[in-house]
């Protein structure tokens, strides 16, 4: 038996990048997926058709259609168990710029987007699984939620936010067997690291004691493992997974 076999998984943002990486682990892993697209529904439900997902479109920031998608999910005729067992709060977006150009909506879509809508939807997951008297909520932070980066201010504060956010719900839901876990990538090959130049690749290459930058699986490796049973004692923490950079 697959070890994540049985099991009912969100993952929020699976169209491309991590997150479409993170849908195909959970799935290969035995895991009946869900996944939201925020704008690409295209790129969304091809995934979802190669490997037997469920694509629904939502908007992570959007209260509504944070409520709107779960009561979706737990409905859902591929939803055989009526539980949420695994969310993973993946989507997230950058608005990169110094911060005297940094516009008030450069830093509220981002807070939004990443922080605001990890709380909005593991709040509403917390109803399902505090009934279940189980369940494994991965959010997907950032080594910058760490380290601090020019030029980042909204986009490191909203990961540095999720790393508290993570520590809050795993000992507020603990009691419940809810374990809350984040894991802070590194430099991960995706659309959002694309605007990057050869140059400035090589030279951040050149600071990675593993010497490279990493592709999306390693990061739904993690994911997988922290949404396993093999992850039974593990809350509250935050996994960096970013080839030694910031050690
Ligand atoms: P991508 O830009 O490749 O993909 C972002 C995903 O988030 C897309 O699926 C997108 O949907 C979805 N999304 C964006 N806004 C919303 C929204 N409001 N509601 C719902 N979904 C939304 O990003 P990555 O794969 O690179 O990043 C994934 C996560 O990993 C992010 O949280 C990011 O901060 C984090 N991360 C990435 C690193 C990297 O080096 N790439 C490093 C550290 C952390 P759609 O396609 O429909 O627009």
């Amino acid at each position: 038996m697959s070890k994540l076999s049985g099991k009912i998984a969100l993952v929020t943002g699976g169209s491309r990048g991590i997150g479409e990486a993170i849908v195909r682990r959970l799935a290969a892993d035995g895991a009946t997926v869900f996944f939201t697209f925020n704008s690409s529904p295209d790129k969304a439900n091809a995934v979802a058709a190669e490997i037997g997902a469920t694509a629904l479109q939502a908007d992570v920031a959007n209260a509504d259609s944070v409520t709107n998608l779960i009561k979706t999910v737990l409905e859902h005729p591929a939803n055989t168990t009526k539980r949420v067992d695994i969310l993973v709060n993946n989507a997230g977006i950058t608005k990169d710029t110094l911060v005297l150009r940094m516009s008030e909506n450069d830093w509220d879509s981002v807070i939004d987007t990443n922080l605001k809508g990890a709380f909005l939807m593991s709040k509403a997951v917390c109803k399902p699984m505090m009934s279940q008297r189980a369940g494994k909520i991965v959010n997907i932070g950032s080594i910058v939620g760490i380290t601090g980066n020019a030029g980042q201010v909204n986009y490191s504060a909203s990961k540095a936010g999720l790393i508290g956010l993570t520590k809050s719900f795993a000992k507020e839901l603990a009691s419940r067997n809810i374990l809350v876990n984040c894991v802070a990538p590194g430099y991960i090959d995706t659309d959002m690291t694309a605007k990057i130049t050869d140059e400035q690749k090589k030279a951040l290459q050149g600071n990675i004691p593993l010497g490279r930058t990493a592709q999306p699986a390693e990061i739904a490796s993690v994911v997988s493992f922290l949404a396993s049973d093999d992850a039974s004692y593990i809350t509250a923490q935050t996994i960096v997974v970013d080839g030694g950079l910031a050690a």
